[in-house]
């Protein structure tokens, strides 16, 4: 579990790669020069952490290109003591860009060996989420509801409506919809009722599913 002097150079480098590709929030920008990528993946793809690709993780999963967490964490415009949900927690990595950000987090996995292991790992790292979930983020987390901003980092066929639900008003959802590609759409709540929709271009996520018991 070493960071050194490289990785940092290797990190900066891809934050300008970013800058380059349409990042502007520099907050994000600052979250991607500090985090250690190469320890949330496996050892053997490290020379390649931080380039723009997304690898695989346990459980036939992946860890999101760094352009798309960047992405999804910019459009959010993630404010310091924002109460976040994320839905897929993965390897935590876009949870880690989310604690540097300053959010409160709120992550939920339904892979119960990627729910441990990030659980294990998020802390050793010095990441505290509020609360990591091992469960369906189809249901959202009613019990800590209304949240600022809602993430979905997996594909999903459809939109929740308890995700729509659980959102304050003003708050934001990101969510990729559709079954191969997936359309990145943001619903801003503008009322009780009312939501205002954007559709932002094509994404590629592993599928959103149900509760694996
Ligand atoms: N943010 C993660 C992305 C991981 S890929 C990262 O960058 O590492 C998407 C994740 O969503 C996978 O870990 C997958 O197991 C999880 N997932 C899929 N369906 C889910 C569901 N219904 N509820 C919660 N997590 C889900």
């Amino acid at each position: 579990m070493r960071d050194t002097t490289k990785h940092q150079g290797l990190r900066n480098q891809l934050a300008n790669q970013l800058a380059d590709k349409g990042i502007t929030d520099n907050n994000v920008l600052d979250a991607i020069r500090k985090i250690p990528r190469h320890l949330f993946i496996d050892s053997s793809f490290e020379s390649h952490a931080y380039q723009d690709k997304a690898f695989p993780i346990a459980a036939e999963q992946t860890i999101s290109h760094p352009f798309t967490v960047a992405y999804q964490t910019q459009v959010l415009e993630i404010q310091p003591n924002d109460v976040v949900l994320e839905i897929g927690t993965g390897s935590g990595y876009q949870t880690a860009v989310l604690l540097e950000m300053n959010a409160l987090v709120y992550s939920i996995e339904r892979q119960l060996e990627l729910f441990k292991r990030t659980s294990f790992f998020l802390p050793k790292i010095g990441y505290r989420a509020k609360k990591l979930i091992f469960g369906d983020g189809y249901k959202g987390l009613p019990e800590i509801a209304p949240f600022d901003k809602i993430i979905v980092t997996a594909g999903a066929p459809f939109v929740p409506k308890p995700l729509l639900s659980q959102l304050k008003i003003g708050g934001k959802l990101l969510i990729p919809v559709g079954e191969k590609t997936q359309m990145m759409t943001l619903f801003i709540r503008k009322s009780a009722k009312e939501f205002e929709k954007h559709e932002l271009g094509d994404f590629k996520f592993v599928p959103m599913l149900a509760k694996k018991n």
